[in-house]
């Protein structure tokens, strides 16, 4: 994904505010990786260009908890001489995101109400 953040966004620190953007972070994994298998690179440079810089040891206990959830699953494939970790929804991790889309919905709704 190459960089188009709007410049509107304001910049999330490193690492901080983790307990506020935690759970829109984690939204924003799943609603990826129900679009397309993803790997953790992918996730970083995607999630900087909505204004959070998450490290790599934020992000894979992260994804892990999600797996541990049941709402993703992963395997390792190979890239090149490397391998990499892909992560994909599940059925459980789709029905669990279809609901809080909709809390987002509502949220959204509050949130900028009257100006839209
Ligand atoms: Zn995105």
């Amino acid at each position: 994904m190459v960089s188009r953040r709007s410049p509107k966004l304001p910049r999330v620190a490193k690492d901080v505010d983790r307990d506020l953007y935690a759970g829109l972070i984690r939204l924003h994994v799943l609603h990826h990786a129900g679009e397309k298998p993803i790997y953790g690179a992918w996730i970083i440079e995607e999630l900087n260009r909505h204004g959070y810089s998450l490290s790599a040891g934020t992000l894979y206990p992260l994804l892990h908890g999600l797996e541990k959830k049941g709402y993703l699953r992963s395997r390792q494939v190979r890239a090149g001489k490397l391998g990499r970790r892909i992560y994909e929804i599940t059925a459980k991790g789709r029905k669990v995101f279809a609901a809080a889309r909709e809390k987002v919905r509502e949220l959204f709704g509050e949130l900028f109400e009257g100006e839209l």
